[in-house]
């Protein structure tokens, strides 16, 4: 289907982030098994390997998923699981995966304007059915703050297909359903978010625990920069360490 060399070619800008991308790690693009879009991850061999799917605009999928690399390769560690003190303090492993992803979609997206690409490009073609997948939130009669704020973030998510002008009046229906009882977790998390996307820092261990403690002020939880096995040192907690 695609090569990096097809898709950068004619590219000078996405050809000069491919090439600095490979002098971090080797780039590799390979084809999404069920073809469900696109991704990036860094392999068992420490490869930076690229999934991709048929998509209307492929240069513009590559540069979003080669700024997930940029990103890291500048010092932004990902967050991928996370270990609970109590069962109380348990945090959806959808939030935290949702929360590693639209951080670093804050910090990259000036750099996709930067490289030419248009705004509803940010994502690929799947993300025009995310509107009407999120008006099922107002049907959940009564939800947690760790549950709702992941269709929070996808509200507040930088780009896409869907109009600015109908993202913030989405925002301000989420702000004031469930009698508003979410408003002012949901102002103080965008807030955190602004904040980071425009300021300097690329630390994810300050990121998520000024979130996380916005949502939930008392929690102890650990979190991993690879898997649960690498307890308790490839990692952070938020509140006391615990065993
Ligand atoms: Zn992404």
């Amino acid at each position: 289907m695609y090569t990096l060399l097809s898709l950068t070619k004619k590219n000078s800008a996405l050809k000069a982030l491919l090439d600095n991308v490979n002098t971090w790690r080797h780039v590799r693009l390979e084809r999404s098994a069920d073809d469900d879009g696109w991704g990036s991850c860094v392999d068992a061999n420490g490869e930076a390997v690229v999934t991709c799917s048929r998509t209307d605009h492929p240069q513009a999928c590559l540069a979003h998923e080669l700024l997930h690399f940029d990103l890291q390769m500048k010092g932004y560690r990902r967050v991928l699981c996370g270990r609970p003190r109590w069962q109380s303090d348990a945090i959806p492993m959808r939030l935290i995966a949702a929360l590693d992803n639209e951080v670093q979609h804050h910090k990259m997206f000036p750099n996709f304007r930067a490289l030419g690409f248009p705004a509803q490009q940010f994502y690929n073609d799947d993300d025009k059915s995310t509107l009407s997948l999120l008006e099922q939130v107002f049907s959940d009669f009564l939800p947690k703050a760790e549950d709702i704020v992941v269709d929070f973030l996808t509200v507040i998510a930088p780009g896409g297909s869907f109009p600015r002008k109908m993202r913030e009046s989405f925002k301000n229906r989420m702000y004031d359903a469930w009698d508003g009882q979410f408003r002012s977790m949901f102002k103080k998390v965008e807030a955190i978010i602004f904040d980071w996307a425009s300021g300097n820092s690329r630390d994810s261990q300050q990121i998520f625990t000024d979130v996380l403690t916005t949502i939930k002020p008392d929690l102890n939880m650990w979190l991993g920069y690879n898997d649960k096995t690498s307890f308790p040192s490839n990692g952070f907690f938020i509140g006391p360490a615990f065993a």
